[in-house]
């Protein structure tokens, strides 16, 4: 069976944790009269959590957010964090930080004192 296509006919998620914490949340404002934080102290979420259950009720912008920016490493071609700018995936980063803490030697460190 083939994997299905990245985005497009995909079946609706099923209902996740965050779908019944919109749900709740929604029903906390209209029924309670809660402000956004005391929302978020309910149901022990951030505020700029629940206002994101308001403001984009479906995740729809998040996950195009994600995709907008979900990225290949540029090393081994593992996907990076969905964060803007990132290049390359954790394990390749770790690597690299790795690599120039090893490489750091008396002579780069003088000539850092250069600049
Ligand atoms: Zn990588």
């Amino acid at each position: 069976m083939p994997l299905p296509a990245d985005g497009e006919s995909a079946p609706a998620p099923p209902v996740t944790e965050r779908d019944r914490a919109v749900l709740i949340a929604r029903h906390l404002r209209n029924t309670e009269r809660l402000t956004i934080p005391e929302i978020a102290t309910r149901l022990g979420r951030s505020p700029s959590t629940v206002a994101g259950y308001f403001s984009d009720p479906n995740g729809e912008r998040a996950r195009r957010y994600k995709t907008k920016y979900r990225n290949s490493c540029e090393r081994c071609g593992a996907p990076t964090a969905t964060k803007p700018g990132v290049r390359l995936c954790r394990s390749c980063w770790r690597q690299t930080v790795t690599a120039s803490e090893a490489t750091c030697s008396d002579d780069q460190v003088s000539n850092r004192g250069t600049n």
